[in-house]
């Protein structure tokens, strides 16, 4: 069901689809609205409706509400938890992570809600007082992929009404379930009727109508870059204000680091967790020639240890790709490393017999002797893919990893602090590490550049200058 205007509502169309478990094509997870425009515009016109008061309450009164519901979160994790490892796929202690790092971030903007700051300057004519405050900015549109099905949406929905807005949220088609239990948490924390709605079903659609409709004044997105660049297109029309998070090709530089031990477990997590299916999951290795034989080794070695199978498993330490297209689309692309030359160190293949047969399941795959302008050196495969290209210096590979239309996340693994300095200075990504992997922090802004983000990066400080806009007042007392 959908949730608009506080009720649980059929969609227009009557129509319903099945939800099936990654791991197990036998098991229908439930029938889910195939939502209409028609829903879609309603879900809006009831955000629009309850802003007028929602944004009226005092930052502390929004406040009692979101707290509420980070405390039935925080008493919910494992059964949120259970439920997105069998919608999704992702192992049990992966999916854990998502709701108790929701709660992290929850409380965090619970705080900064209550902090917003404007500005005040001295004016430049007597008798005048200058202050800039921050307003919300009305109807809010959440859209968000099926990777973190959970996480993503809350990173979205709480800042939006902790800072006055009233919001819209289209989950992705492969992930209902987690968009119901999130709501239900939203009604049972008592949150005012049409202050969080929910439409299910294929953006295809409806997405159009969302992006469309007057009444929304800000969409904020994470998915892929042709839907986002669709978006923003779109939201354009009406200066619709966007935040676009979309795909990476994230690079990891390999350059005179002392331990090639922690650099290939490291990379091998940060390629791996989620089956890969990470925006910010390391895809692309640039090493330099001499260190190269011995990475590869030792991430080959790393991957041995992988056990693929279905999440639910305790010995399972990757699930299985989100559906059959996908997996597809993955070995196609394993195939194109073959079919241009490159090699296959490790993986390649996809899992078959037994309980394989019942979802798609991809071995962890290095694919070595990749040169820049292959398929898999420049496509986000967004699945447990590794690619390792060989420079000659550190320059070559920078050059090489910022040659991409992406600029999400970047690592380098180095001793040396030229390299560092330079790294740091030059390479075009949202977010940048140095001596680990792509691990970003809970409470720190979270986005990417060129083709890779648009608009204030989420999370963090800078979210609530998506979600407010600055009104500035004049006043002369004499
Ligand atoms: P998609 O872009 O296909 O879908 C993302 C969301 O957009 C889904 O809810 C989808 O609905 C919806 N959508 C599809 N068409 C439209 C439309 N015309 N108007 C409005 N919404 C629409 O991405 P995936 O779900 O396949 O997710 C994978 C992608 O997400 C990867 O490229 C990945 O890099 C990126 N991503 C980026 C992150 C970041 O922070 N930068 C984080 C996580 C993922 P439906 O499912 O019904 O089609």
């Amino acid at each position: 069901m959908n949730f608009i205007g506080g009720a649980w509502k059929a969609p227009r169309s009557g129509a319903y689809y099945p939800n099936i478990n990654p791991a197990d094509d036998k098991d229908i997870i439930g029938n889910f609205p195939l939502s209409t425009r028609e829903d879609a515009d309603e879900a809006v016109k009831c955000a629009h409706d309850a802003f007028a008061s929602w944004s009226k309450l005092l930052p502390q009164e929004r406040a009692k509400y979101i707290t509420k519901f980070a405390e039935l979160l925080e008493k919910d994790v494992q059964r949120v938890g259970e439920g997105l490892c069998r919608e999704e796929g992702k192992t049990l202690k992966e999916a854990l992570g998502e709701p108790t790092r929701g709660y992290v971030e929850c409380s965090y903007f619970i705080g900064e809600a209550q902090r917003l700051e404007g500005i005040t300057m001295p004016s430049d004519r007597k008798n005048v007082t200058s202050v800039a405050t921050r307003v919300p900015i009305g109807v809010v549109v959440a859209i968000a992929p099926w990777n973190f099905p959970f996480l993503t949406p809350i990173r979205k929905i709480i800042p939006a009404l902790a800072t006055g807005n009233t919001v819209v949220f289209k989950p992705a088609y492969d992930t209902p379930l987690c968009s119901v239990m999130l709501m239900e948490l939203f009604e049972k924390a008592g949150f005012p009727a049409g202050v969080v709605n929910l439409v299910i079903g294929k953006g295809s659609v409806m997405g159009d109508s969302l992006s469309s409709n007057p009444l929304v004044r800000g969409i904020t997105f994470t998915g892929s870059t042709g839907v986002g660049r669709h978006i923003n297109q779109i939201a354009a029309q009406n200066f619709t204000k966007v935040q676009l998070e979309m795909g990476g090709k994230n690079p990891c530089i390999v350059a005179d680091y002392h331990d090639l031990d922690k650099t290939a477990a490291d990379i091998t997590a940060a390629a791996f967790a989620v089956t890969g299916q990470r925006c910010t999951s390391i895809s692309r290795v640039l090493v330099l020639k001499k260190h190269a034989e011995e990475l590869e080794t030792k991430i080959a070695a790393k991957m041995k240890g992988y056990v693929v199978g279905n999440g639910m498993d305790p010995r399972v330490t990757m699930g299985p790709v989100i559906n059959r297209s996908a997996g597809e689309s993955i070995m196609g692309y394993i195939q194109s490393a073959r079919d241009e030359g490159a090699a296959i160190k490790a993986g390649g293949n996809q899992l078959k017999g037994g309980d394989y047969d019942k979802g798609f399941y991809i071995e962890p795959t290095l694919i070595t002797d990749v040169t820049p302008r292959m398929k898999v050196a420049i496509d986000e495969i967004f699945g447990p893919v590794l690619v390792v290209i060989k420079a000659d210096s550190f320059a070559e590979a920078l050059k090489i990893a910022n040659d991409s239309d992406y600029g999400l996340a970047a690592s380098l693994f180095s001793d040396n602090l030229e390299y560092i300095y330079d790294f740091q200075q030059n390479i075009e990504a949202g977010m940048v590490h140095v001596n680990h992997g792509t691990v970003t922090d809970a409470c720190m802004p979270f986005g990417g550049v060129k083709h890779s983000g648009l608009g204030p990066f989420s999370k963090g400080a800078t979210n609530k200058d998506f979600y407010t806009n600055y009104k500035v007042h004049y006043v002369k007392y004499s």
